[in-house]
């Protein structure tokens, strides 16, 4: 079912849902199970699970010398969410992405997608590489997240990048985007982030699902200045607890966003990760008790492959 229906369906009530990460190439998705089990008591209508790009690994070869290869530490995406559909009778929605694929091979997974009855689809630039300063798009790949939901909605519209092929089966993708309530890193300003959204949405996306943010403050603002503009669909808030003292340092340098100096405060009196950890749940339970007051239609949350403190936060909350 789509990710738009179990929100209409839910008569406003809020729902739960989460996002998992593939494991690395040669792990047992035994321990993806494990960490999904203890969520599954809170009903999730869907589980994201993510895609990463190629990287480099460099390989130790004789004489010391070592060798550079690309490759894809995650891959696995959809095999992953078919797994999960069959063990947990949940729907899943792969992430899709523009960075490191050509058009072509985005078709394929589509198409992998809707044979599977896979109804929802996130669509993604995805991030540069680590050595390159700005994104690029691989050769006869799609440049932003706007022109990948314009394929997905060509192919929701029967039409397939070899154009003689006339479907008269289409997929029917609901397609989730990204939005940022403290803008994207690249971008120059928050008014303009905010377009780029709507192009996302005028081009077909469903529903936006937040990068995450500690200030809820933040997030109602955002939500209020899409509505300005013409963003009518549902925005969901993506919440993720701190967890360990170097989130003080990595998730502003990665993801461009401010903490609470009330939070940073907490953080900085605890003495071991273990103290950290409550302290992100704590704060997690109170930001999402805000949301859930406020009417969002779902809290999602991100567990970065370990579901614990997602399972506290649950408990007291769902
Ligand atoms: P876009 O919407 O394409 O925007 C990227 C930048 O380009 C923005 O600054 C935007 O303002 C600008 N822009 C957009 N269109 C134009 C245009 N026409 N002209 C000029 N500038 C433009 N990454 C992964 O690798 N795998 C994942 O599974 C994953 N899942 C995510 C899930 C969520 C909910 C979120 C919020 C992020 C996720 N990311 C993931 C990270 C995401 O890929 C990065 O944040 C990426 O840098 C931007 O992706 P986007 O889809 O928002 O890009």
């Amino acid at each position: 079912m789509k990710v738009t229906d179990y929100i209409k369906k839910s008569k406003g009530k809020t729902l739960f849902s989460f996002e998992i990460v593939p494991p690395v190439k040669g792990q047992n998705i035994q321990t993806l199970y494990d960490n999904i089990d203890p969520l599954m008591e809170f009903k999730p209508p869907f589980i994201d699970v993510t895609t990463s790009r190629e990287e480099y690994v460099y390989i130790e070869k004789k004489g010391g010398l070592l060798e550079r290869k690309t490759t894809r530490m995650r891959p696995g995406t959809v095999g992953i969410c078919a797994s999960l559909q069959h063990k947990y009778n949940v729907d899943t929605v792969p992430h899709v992405l523009c960075g490191g694929f050509t058009k072509e091979e985005t078709e394929y997974v589509l198409v992998d997608c809707h044979y599977l009855e896979i109804d929802n689809v996130m669509a993604l630039r995805g991030d540069s590489m680590k050595h390159e300063q700005y994104f690029e798009a691989a050769s006869g790949g799609n440049k932003y997240a706007s022109d990948l939901v314009n394929q997905i909605s060509d192919l929701n519209r029967g039409k397939y990048l070899h154009e003689t092929i006339e479907s008269q089966h289409p997929s029917q993708f609901c397609i989730g985007v990204a939005g940022y309530p403290e803008k994207h890193l690249e971008s120059p300003s928050l008014k303009t982030d905010l377009q780029r959204l709507k192009e996302k949405v005028d081009a077909g996306a469903g529903y936006v699902v937040t990068q995450m943010f500690f200030d809820n403050q933040k997030y109602f603002d955002f939500v209020k200045m899409a509505r300005e503009i013409g963003i009518t669909v549902p925005i969901i808030p993506g919440i993720k607890p701190v967890a360990v003292k170097r989130h003080l340092q990595i998730l502003p340098q990665i993801f461009s966003l401010d903490l609470p100096e009330t939070l940073v405060k907490e953080i900085e009196k605890c003495s071991n990760n273990k103290e950290v950890r409550q302290v992100g749940v704590e704060w997690a339970i109170a930001q999402s008790k805000e949301l859930i007051a406020a009417g969002v239609p779902l809290v999602h949350y991100y567990s970065m492959g370990k579901s614990s403190n997602i399972k506290a936060i649950a408990k007291e909350v769902f």
